[in-house]
């Protein structure tokens, strides 16, 4: 058995390790820690639930040891594409540098609060995790400059490419120096990565590293093991009822459901709570603040339902989510994997749940097709509610 120890962390990561109850490194962990430890660029294939925000945070602590700090200026930057993703890695960050002897403060800063209170924790923040357009509109008040950054991360590079942040990213990549580490992860090597990583690795400067960056691919979670998929054949007008039977015959507490559009999600959520279900919505009309709320709720297990449009389908870790219901299709399959990619995560077991009308039979097989899985399909007209 390969152990956290072989990996030659430090003893006090390797204490905060197991303070974490993690008991072996995952798969990713093993092929990327090292590598990045020797400061290599690395080009990292793997999904959020394999592991891959301890795989690259274990290290950059660790390196960090030998850092020279300046206030305002950070030696570590993440780039992540939402700002509930900002938060998690962020969190990551902060349980890893627990009781380590030289500074590791880290912070996230995204956009939808307000600037100030940001740009007043900057002091001596040296691990910056960010969302492009606040990242910045911070460097622009030199509340933070980012030419000691010596790694760079950039993390779902996949979504924050299609998410059209490509401007910001190339204001960003200039206000980089060009010597330092990069480190890019993404759930796929779609052609526009294929492109980011060209900009960062080929560049003149990185001419000799380019043989250095390594792709890491890694083994996928099995999700065809993980996640048990169920289809529910149903009208329209009875896809409320049927939700709530679901609920109460599966004796759900914790469940994800996803809906294509806010109008969807704000009804569904009413329609949910006028029955005395307790839901919450979350969505980009709705506040950061209510956003973060909600997820902490949701994840602490004090509200049952969260209702989430696509922004939640990528990226958001809860942990034992036992399931996901797509109330309505996605368009793009990807998006339909991702969202059952929120439960069955990191060796446990889920159960994600679709409801199909007549209308979206075919896109459904569409889906399946690309997932390369059949779906158990379910007549509603056959249940009892
Ligand atoms: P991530 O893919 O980084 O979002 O991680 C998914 C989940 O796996 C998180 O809840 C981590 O805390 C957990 N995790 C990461 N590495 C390990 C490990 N080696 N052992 C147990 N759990 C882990």
């Amino acid at each position: 058995m390969m152990t956290f120890e072989s990996l030659k962390l430090s003893a006090q990561l390797l204490l905060n390790i197991e303070e974490q109850g993690y008991k072996e490194p995952y798969p990713v962990q093993l092929e990327v820690i090292p590598d990045v430890l020797e400061g290599k660029d690395i080009i990292g294939i793997a999904k959020t639930g394999s592991g891959k925000t301890a795989s690259y945070v274990l290290p950059i602590l660790q390196r960090l040891e030998k850092a020279k700090t300046k206030n305002r200026f950070a030696n570590v930057l993440v780039l992540v594409p939402t700002r509930e993703l900002a938060v998690q890695v962020q969190e990551v960050f902060y349980l890893f540098s627990k009781e380590l002897a030289y500074p590791a403060k880290s912070m996230a800063v995204f956009g939808g609060v307000a600037i100030n209170p940001q740009m007043k924790r900057m002091s001596n923040v040296n691990i910056l995790v960010a969302t492009p357009g606040r990242l910045l509109e911070l460097t622009r008040s030199n509340a933070v400059n980012l030419s000691k950054v010596s790694t760079f991360v950039m993390d779902e590079a996949d979504k924050l490419l299609n998410l059209g942040f490509q401007k910001e990213l190339d204001d960003i990549l200039k206000l980089l120096p060009k010597k330092r580490q990069n480190l890019l992860f993404s759930a796929t090597l779609s052609p526009e990565v294929k492109n980011i990583e060209k900009i960062l690795l080929n560049k003149e400067d990185f001419a000799t590293k380019e043989s250095q960056a390594i792709v890491k691919e890694t083994e996928e979670i099995e999700e065809d093991i993980l996640i048990n998929q169920t289809g529910y054949f149903v009208s329209q007008e009875k896809k409320g009822p049927l939700l709530r039977h679901l609920i109460k015959e599966k004796e759900m507490k914790q469940v994800l459901v996803f809906t294509s559009s806010i109008f969807q999600a704000d009804q569904l959520t009413a329609k949910l709570r006028k029955n005395g279900i307790d839901a919450r919505a979350i969505h980009s009309k709705k506040s950061q603040g209510s956003r973060q709320e909600s997820l902490t709720l949701f994840k602490n297990n004090k509200i049952n339902v969260l209702v989430a449009t696509d922004l939640l389908a990528r990226g958001i870790d809860i942990q034992f989510l036992p399931f996901v219901v797509n109330y309505e299709l996605p368009r793009s399959p990807k998006d339909f994997i991702h969202r059952i990619g929120r439960t069955g995560r990191a060796e446990n077991p889920g159960e994600a749940i679709t409801l199909v009308t007549e209308e979206d039979k075919h896109h459904f097989r569409v889906i399946q097709k690309k997932m390369k899985q059949w779906v158990t399909m379910v007549d509603s007209e056959n249940l009892n509610f």
